[in-house]
């Protein structure tokens, strides 16, 4: 859809306090665009490349890893307030609503709690240095500091990778937001303004998420790029395997602090998706999607076998028309929150008994 016929777009930011209002229709690349015009220390903390054109609605409910989160946890964690219309019409805020719904709208999906107006979100800091400039990595994405800073710590840390000053690029945060979204350097900012899915022409997505807890074999990985390389039969059709590292920020909340679970124990997570440009090569791009995600399963967690819920993979299992049991919906619900899914549903079951907010696998709430 095209993003510029969306209303509910505003955004107000609030330098002295450190805090913004983002109504739910604005694309991230809007938020960034309007905080990097206020201020050069102050970033907001959303998804990663290419996501500029993603809605600040569902995104932020569903968790939202960026690029700084192992500096500054998810864009869930960063939300300090909430306007929501609930079942009944009524427009409520995080007092209004107490603590319970504000607490499963940080990760456990808008779609299942109400309709999200806008969000608040803490503001970060973020340092200027060298000019205004500032390092992102690709392969060390927390990152933020001075070239020399970075060398030093990937010399020391990872002296296998052979990193030298020529690699890196020193660049301001939105300069990096352009950089990561493939955007020749030079680009204008402006562009984000006009962000919408068109931008990328993708076609069809299919799309699966893993999480990683031990290091991957060298055999296992030769097993993936022979599963990349089946890929090239299949005319117009383009793999992208993301492998987001862990820890940090993201690792340091308990498993319940918010509904998004994946926290402490995990070494990075995978995005395995695959667009095409032929509907009528569908079913092979599904196929070969399904078949990398079964060949991993045995290089990522298990019981359950966890599943980012931004990601959404309806191979997990998908609700009723009608009804939905608990224990059906158990089955993909603790991939997505693990222990979590059991308070997300008691709260359904209190605050919308009649699942008017629903979508293929929101919360069911317990059937009477
Ligand atoms: C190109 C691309 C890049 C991405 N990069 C990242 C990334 O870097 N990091 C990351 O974490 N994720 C990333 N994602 C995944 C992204 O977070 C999800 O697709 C997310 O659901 C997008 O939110 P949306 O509002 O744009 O999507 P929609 O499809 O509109 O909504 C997603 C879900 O949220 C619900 N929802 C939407 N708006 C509201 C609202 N106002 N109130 C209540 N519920 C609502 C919808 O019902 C739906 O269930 C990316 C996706 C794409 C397409």
């Amino acid at each position: 859809m095209h993003r510029k016929s969306r209303n509910l777009r505003s955004i107000s930011i609030d330098t002295q306090k450190k805090t913004v209002w983002i109504q739910a229709g604005a694309t991230l690349g809007e938020a960034y665009y309007r905080i990097a015009e206020k201020s050069k220390k102050l970033a907001f903390i959303a998804g990663v490349c290419p996501s500029v054109g993603v809605g600040v609605g569902g995104h932020l409910s569903g968790g939202g890893y960026s690029m700084m989160s192992r500096k500054f946890g998810t864009a869930a964690d960063n939300i300090i307030d909430v306007k929501l219309i609930d079942a009944s019409g009524q427009i409520q805020d995080r007092e209004s609503m107490g603590e319970d719904r504000f607490w499963a709208i940080r990760g456990g999906g808008g779609t299942s709690f109400g309709l999200i107006i806008s969000w608040k979100v803490k503001l970060l800091d973020i340092p200027e240095k060298h000019g205004k400039k500032t390092v992102h990595a690709f392969f060390f994405t927390m990152f933020i500091g001075g070239v020399d800073d970075l060398l030093h710590e990937m010399q020391d840390r990872f002296p296998e990778l052979g990193l030298v000053k020529k690699d890196c690029i020193e660049m301001s945060w939105i300069e990096s937001i352009l950089f990561f979204n493939s955007l020749p350097r030079g680009t204008s900012p402006d562009v984000l303004l006009n962000w919408n899915s068109s931008t990328y022409n993708v076609g069809f997505f299919k799309g699966k998420s893993d999480y990683v807890q031990h290091p991957i074999s060298i055999n296992g990985l030769e097993g993936i790029w022979k599963l990349l390389n089946q890929l090239s039969s299949i005319k117009n059709s383009n793999a992208m395997l993301e492998f987001s590292p862990w820890g940090g920020k993201l690792s340091e909340k308990s498993e319940s602090e918010t509904p998004f679970p994946h926290r402490a124990g995990n070494i990075f997570m995978i995005h395995y998706g695959v667009n095409w440009g032929n509907i009528e090569n569908s079913k092979r791009n599904i196929a070969w999607n399904r078949k990398l995600y079964r060949y991993m399963a045995k290089y990522v967690s298990k019981s359950p076998r966890a599943a980012y819920l931004n990601y959404r993979d309806l191979d997990l299992g998908v609700n009723n028309k009608r009804n939905t049991s608990y224990e059906q919906a158990r089955v993909w619900g603790v991939k997505y929150f693990k222990n979590n899914f059991d308070r997300l549903v008691k709260i359904k079951t209190k605050i919308d008994p009649t699942n008017f907010f629903r979508n293929e696998q929101s919360i069911p709430p317990l059937l009477s």
